[in-house]
């Protein structure tokens, strides 16, 4: 009987050590722009093991040589860090420290959603809604409530207006997913049409080659701007940085600033972002906000 009841003890204390020891659940992202061929969905980090990561090591990519120089006439790059607001805390406020020209577009209905907003604020740091929208892929989910194909008028203004109550500090708003949505023309009018009435712009984050965004902002009279590059695509590697650096050669003498994209997910990526930074003055190309990118940006004729 006592054999039994130790068997009983150790089984039972087996079961709960194994569901001790499983890795603590961690909070996943949305998928994000899953349906773009070269881009990654990554788990963010534990809190809990942040860990302060002192000066990046550039000794790779600083010995990359230009194929452009100062005097070449680069135009001056605008970056936005997509994906915001599942997470707050010491990554947050690390990404908080960045040059204040660096924008946060926020997703709506999450659990930070206001706290990043609030806390870019205060940092200075220039915000845009992150709007989610459906991605050809249907499996892939864009959050909780989503911009799709078919929606009126008036629930399309409905959630925009929900949205832009969650982050009131957006001066801009970029796609997150979308690549159904932002290839029909019809519900991008409405789409365009509803944000300049809030005094929103809109950036394409060019999630499919299909986007009818520009005839649609034409169409309207309005500015738009579009992505250009993901600089977290495929990877945070130094080559990978690397390669979007002899990238920018192809932009010499464009008029439009570069518009880059990536994301707060996790750490690496942070750092990634920090080692392209520390080029940036090298690479003899300016930093500029999000309002500056539309001030650069003429209306369609
Ligand atoms: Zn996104």
């Amino acid at each position: 009987m006592e054999k039994t009841l130790l068997i009983v003890i150790l089984v039972f204390s087996i079961v709960l050590f194994s569901c001790n020891s499983k890795p603590k659940t961690e909070p996943t992202i949305e998928k994000s722009e899953a349906e773009h061929p070269e881009s990654n969905t990554e788990k963010i980090e534990n809190q809990d093991q942040e860990k302060t990561t002192s000066s990046p090591d550039i000794t790779k990519i600083k010995s990359y040589k230009y194929t452009w120089s100062k005097s070449d006439n680069m135009p001056p790059i605008a970056i936005i860090i997509d994906d915001f607001g599942q997470y707050s805390g010491k990554l947050l406020e690390d990404f908080t420290s960045l040059p204040k020209e660096i924008a946060f577009a926020i997703l709506p209905d999450l659990p930070h959603t206001q706290t990043v907003a609030r806390l870019a604020d205060k940092t200075g740091h220039q915000v845009l809604i992150h709007i989610p929208m459906q991605a050809i892929d249907h499996k892939a989910n864009p959050g909780k409530r989503f911009i799709k194909n078919g929606m009126d008028k008036f629930a399309i203004a409905d959630l925009l207006q929900d949205f832009y109550a969650q982050i009131p500090n957006a001066i801009a708003a970029n796609n997150h997913m979308g690549s159904e949505v932002t290839s029909d023309i019809a519900t991008m009018s409405i789409v365009l049409d509803e944000l300049n009435e809030l005094g929103i712009f809109f950036l394409d984050s060019a999630t499919t080659n299909k986007s009818t965004t520009y005839t649609a902002a034409e169409n309207l009279g309005l500015i738009t701007a579009k992505r250009d590059i993901f600089l977290d695509v495929p990877d945070n590697s130094d080559k990978t940085i690397i390669n979007k650096i002899e990238g920018l050669a192809k932009y010499k003498g464009r008029n439009e600033p570069i518009v880059i994209i990536t994301h707060c997910h996790n750490r690496e990526k942070l750092v990634a972002l920090q080692k392209f930074l520390a080029q940036m003055d090298d690479m003899g190309v300016q930093l500029i906000s999000v309002s500056q990118l539309y001030k650069k940006l003429r209306a369609p004729a």
